[in-house]
């Protein structure tokens, strides 16, 4: 089956005041492919892969493509991670890495302290395939960790250290997690209440954040780190093959628990052709990925992609602040930024004035990603930075970029873009029996479904065949999102063909949440939804029912609020709990969301033919 190719029709785009050409004689960008990429026409994965260096035997691994390419090729004393420290300029010293609060890491001492984290982790006994997870702030530690436990062909899975103690549990429990790397004082707030839960989990190896002595039954990681010495830095990277697991990232869906997608040593071609193809990376680039490691963006595109580049990467341990954000881009003059539509809207929000305090001569290329980037975005963009921003699709399955307005096509805006070289896209129906049709009319809405073959797809759910083997059909990947596409080739998002939320860019599982508010007492049954919202694209509303003898009021809001809050972590929570006397179910017990989300926001309640209680 090929991919329908694009009629003739009129541009969705044009709705949004149609393409924005780039103009050339003002704006510093790359009309086309840059020079040493093959052209689209000519791509292949083997070609890109071709590229990396490779293991002997025909091994490849990501933390040695990352860090020993690199430095093989000449860029050692280049800085690979330049760390802002939330209270950059305040100096206090770091005992583990013994830094300031603004460091800059070369590629050569990033590739020796990555490889003292992984002889530290070997002779702690950890071996290829075990599972580490990270929950940490943006600290140089981190990446040590990363990459050194990719080397070491350690399984590495990613946690939000905005997540609170029973996402943390779920997960690492899922993923048989045998090391965690956090800090002190998120270890004590989040772990230890819950790590008996955890009976795999037998290294904490704690980052020195000034706080103290970590409590007994945990490991320093400063002194891991020099104990493992310079004998440490010569580790020899083990030799890892294409399809060894690599990275676990933990995703959200509808039902269930959440799925731990798993991604493989070979996923780094993808990441290298992207990083080329999609953020048009150059060895001279500064380069700023806003989003943490925690989220598959930050790894792929705020650890690996940037590092394969040779680029300068710039880490900021601080959240979200509108004019520190543009004192980096300005300061360290940052020529390539990929961020999120949240963060571009929260700029937006804090006015144009404070924008055009700076400049940014060096700036070349802005990209966004996570959810659907907003035309009046793209738009600000050239008014704020002087650049358009280049929407980008993908998402924890595939691993990399997939569908991007790519440097060397105009922009769209609203759309997603086009689908990058070497990825196969289509939309499709989904037909009984599992089999799916696929739609080539432009405009006429369906399931954005890719084509088996792109490196970095994910190789399974974890401990879930069928719920991995029910997102395919023959050779198409079904991503569970619903688009459009126009005329001319580009896709435009509609959303999601299932009830996940996405707030602020994290996507929240409605009944991981459900099940938090029902371990409270007072609830007796919960229906969480994703309520359209101007800033964070949406946030979380549960409508709870209470057991008998629980009254409905504010007092038991707050309540459940805290009790939520505390639980799930304040990136989870809902924002917002309504009371219900009874929830609307399907005939075989399950919350109709849907009803409730129609019902909240005024809209038609659609079919309810399968409603409990219909005619
Ligand atoms: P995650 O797996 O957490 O990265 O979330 C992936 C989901 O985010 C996708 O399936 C989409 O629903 C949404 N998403 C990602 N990028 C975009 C985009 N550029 N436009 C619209 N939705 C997006």
């Amino acid at each position: 089956m090929t991919p329908p190719a694009p009629a003739d029709t009129p541009a969705p785009g044009a709705q949004h005041g149609g393409v924005i050409r780039k103009n050339l004689a003002t704006l510093p960008v790359r009309p086309h492919w840059r020079a040493d990429a093959p052209a689209p026409a000519t791509f292949s994965w083997s070609s890109m892969r071709e590229r990396l260096a490779g293991l002997p035997g025909g091994g490849l691994n990501i933390g040695f493509e990352a860090l020993d390419r690199p430095v093989r090729q000449g860029r050692g004393e280049h800085v690979a991670l330049h760390w802002l420290g939330a209270n950059a300029g305040a100096g206090a010293e770091r005992a583990g890495l013994a830094g300031l609060d603004e460091r800059r890491i070369t590629y050569d001492e990033l590739r020796r302290l990555a490889n003292r984290f992984a002889s530290a982790i070997t002779r702690l006994g950890l071996a290829r395939g075990d599972r580490l997870f990270v929950l940490a702030p943006r600290l140089p530690e981190l990446y040590v960790a990363i990459l050194g436990a990719l080397k070491a062909g350690v399984v590495v899975s990613p946690l939000f250290s905005a997540f609170g103690p029973e996402p943390i549990a779920t997960r690492m429990n899922l993923g048989e997690g045998r090391a965690l790397v956090t800090t002190p004082g998120l270890f004590a707030r989040k772990v230890a209440p819950v790590r008996a839960q955890i009976p795999t989990l037998s290294h904490v190896l704690l980052i020195d954040d000034g706080s103290g002595p970590g409590p007994a039954g945990t490991h320093d990681l400063g002194a891991l780190l020099r104990e493992a010495g310079e004998a440490g830095e010569n580790f020899e990277c083990a030799a890892t093959r294409p399809e060894d697991l690599a990275l676990l990232h933990f995703t959200s869906g509808t039902t269930g628990r959440p799925k731990g997608a798993m991604h493989v040593h070979g996923a780094v071609v993808t990441h290298y052709a992207t990083g080329l193809y999609a953020l048009d990376l150059h060895p001279e680039d500064v380069f700023w990925c806003t989003a943490d490691p925690g989220w598959v963006t930050g790894m792929s595109y705020g650890v690996i992609a940037p590092l394969l580049h040779g680029v300068t990467m710039i880490v900021d341990e601080a959240e979200f602040d509108p004019e520190r954000w543009y004192r980096i881009l300005q300061e360290h003059e940052v020529s390539v930024w990929y961020t999120a539509p949240t963060a571009i809207r929260m700029l937006m929000k804090a006015g144009i004035a404070l924008a055009q305090r700076f400049v940014h001569p060096k700036l070349r290329f802005v990209a966004s990603v996570g959810e659907p980037l907003n035309p009046e975005a793209v738009a600000w963009g050239l008014q704020a930075l002087g650049l358009p921003i280049h929407d980008n699709w993908w998402q924890t399955e595939t691993g990399g970029i997939m569908v991007a307005n790519a440097p060397a096509f105009d922009i769209k805006p609203g759309s997603m873009g086009r689908p990058l070289p070497g990825v196969e896209a289509a939309i499709v129906e989904r037909l009984a029996g599992g089999d799916v049709r696929l739609i080539d009319t432009p405009g006429t809405q369906g399931e954005l479904a890719l084509k088996r073959g792109w490196p970095s797809m994910f190789r399974g759910y974890l401990h879930e065949d069928e719920r991995y083997r029910k997102c395919f059909a023959g050779e198409w990947y079904l991503t569970g999102d619903l688009v459009r596409r126009d005329a001319d080739g580009h896709y435009w998002f509609v959303g999601r063909a299932d009830d996940v939320i996405k707030s602020a860019g994290h996507l929240i599982g409605p009944f991981e949440v459900e099940s938090v508010l029902m371990e409270h007492p007072a609830v007796v049954e919960a229906g969480v939804i994703g309520k359209p919202d101007a800033l964070l694209g949406e946030t979380v509303k549960a409508f709870v029912a209470l057991r008998p003898g629980f009254e409905a009021g504010e007092a038991l809001m707050r309540e459940l609020m805290a009790h939520a809050r505390k639980r799930l972590g304040a990136a989870v929570a809902p924002k917002e709990i309504a009371f219900a006397a009874a929830l609307p179910h399907t005939r075989s017990g399950k919350i109709m969301r849907r009803l409730l989300k129609a019902r909240e926001l005024g809209l038609p309640e659609g079919d309810t033919s399968t409603m409990e209680g219909a005619a």
